[in-house]
């Protein structure tokens, strides 16, 4: 059968991410002694208010197909937050409910490109976009930027690589994931002009919007500059500021006619989102602030404990995370004394030899870093620092 496979499916590798997650679940069900901080999922239970209303809907019966765009109390709750959190008016129709804030974004770029049409994609990125712009096919041109910028792309950077190219598209993330890095107000001003003056559309990632800490605040591009809502898809969803990483609802908010085409391409691709959890995400969007506010806190404590710990390992830097909950750090340092030449290979030994598994950097498009998710309990995360500490001084 291998001989039938399309090159586009050959060219797709499975997320490093998930897969490295199920290694960890899989290992530690197997009886082996293996902390993970693979997957940046809540440790926490998913708040009681929104499982009751998860049954409530089974026990209703709505379990049958909502509209291709999602239920309509859904998409006007969302409009509303959103309206009043961006300050620039969305109506219901302007909004799609999807499978997940993945599934907007692969959406997005479908209904935004043709095929050869490039993409910019800034490192640190997050693992699935290059190959979703794969998968449209469309072309991913990679932003490289690097710690003389705090792993941030300047606007000299962003006009360059225009320069460069024809790009239509910059899909943009942040809070971060892989190193938590949260753009200034200053910083998103000056990219935003720049895709104004220019006519390139935007896809804005901000799944982790209300995960900031230690003062640091969220800016969303159209909330600081109103014009660009024309030309942007901002996604976000309910996976990580709620606890709800496997109901799979994310939400898609751009203008009218995009959104109808996104809604359209839905309707032969996947239906519609599931029933189920989509009334489940009514309730977290709102009532569950008080909940989302409580799991805040508590991934603050976190990432300060971890992150003190972190700073004072010799031989390793990271960018100081403003949000998310991953630190990504820089440990090829490290590599010669190890004997290894990248970060898979870094990643496999400190598993080997420790029992730790972490994200290598390599798929997030930095191989000299390696990814820790921080929102685990804090025993968990003394383990792994005990364990990193331990590596760490085998070979310094
Ligand atoms: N964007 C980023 C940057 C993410 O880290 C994730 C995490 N999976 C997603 C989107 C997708 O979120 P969801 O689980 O809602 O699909
Ligand atoms: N976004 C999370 C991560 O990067 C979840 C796994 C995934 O979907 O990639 O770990």
């Amino acid at each position: 059968m291998a001989r039938f496979i399309s090159r586009r499916a050959a060219g797709i590798e499975p997320s490093v991410t998930l897969s490295l997650n199920t290694r960890a679940n899989t290992l530690k069900e197997a009886g082996e002694d293996v902390v993970g901080l693979a997957a940046g999922e809540p440790d926490f239970e998913t708040p009681d208010i929104i499982k009751e209303a998860g049954i409530k809907a089974i026990r209703e019966g709505k379990t049958r197909y909502t509209p291709a765009a999602g239920i309509r109390q859904l998409r006007e709750a969302v409009a509303e937050e959103y309206s009043a959190l961006l300050g620039v008016d969305y109506g219901w129709k302007e909004v799609v409910i999807s499978h997940g804030a993945k599934h907007s974004i692969f959406n997005s770029l479908y209904a935004l490109t043709d095929p050869g049409d490039e993409v910019l994609v800034v490192t640190p990125y997050w693992v699935s976009y290059p190959e979703m712009v794969k998968l449209v096919g469309a072309v991913p041109r990679i932003v490289e930027t690097g710690a003389e910028t705090g792993y941030k792309m300047t606007v000299g950077m962003l006009r360059e690589e225009i320069g460069r190219g024809r790009p239509k598209v910059l899909l943009f993330n942040s809070p971060n994931n892989p190193a938590g890095i949260v753009y200034t107000r200053e910083e998103i001003e000056a990219v935003g002009n720049l895709l104004l003056e220019e006519g390139i559309a935007l896809i804005s990632d901000e799944i982790y919007e209300f995960l900031t800490f230690d003062g640091v605040e969220h800016h969303s591009p159209v909330k600081l500059l109103p014009a660009l809502k024309d030309q942007s898809v901002v996604i976000t969803g309910v996976s990580k500021s709620y606890a709800m990483t496997g109901w799979r609802v994310g939400f898609a908010l751009a203008e009218e006619q995009l959104a109808y085409r996104m809604g359209a391409y839905q309707a032969h691709a996947t239906g519609c989102p599931n029933a189920i959890s989509q009334w489940a995400a009514l309730e977290a969007v709102r009532s569950g602030a008080a909940d989302r506010e409580r799991m805040r806190g508590e991934f603050e404590k976190r990432k300060k404990m971890f992150g003190e710990r972190l700073a004072a390992i010799p031989g390793i830097s990271f960018p100081e995370p403003g949000g998310a909950f991953y630190f990504l750090a820089d440990v090829s340092s490290l590599y010669p004394a190890c004997g290894v030449s990248g970060s898979a290979e870094f990643c496999e030994k400190l598993l080997q030899e420790k029992g730790l598994l972490v994200i290598p950097g390599g798929p997030f498009g930095l191989d000299k870093m390696i990814r820790f998710s921080f929102e685990w309990a804090e025993e968990q995360l003394t383990m792994a620092l005990d364990r990193f500490e331990s590596f760490v001084s085998d070979y310094s």
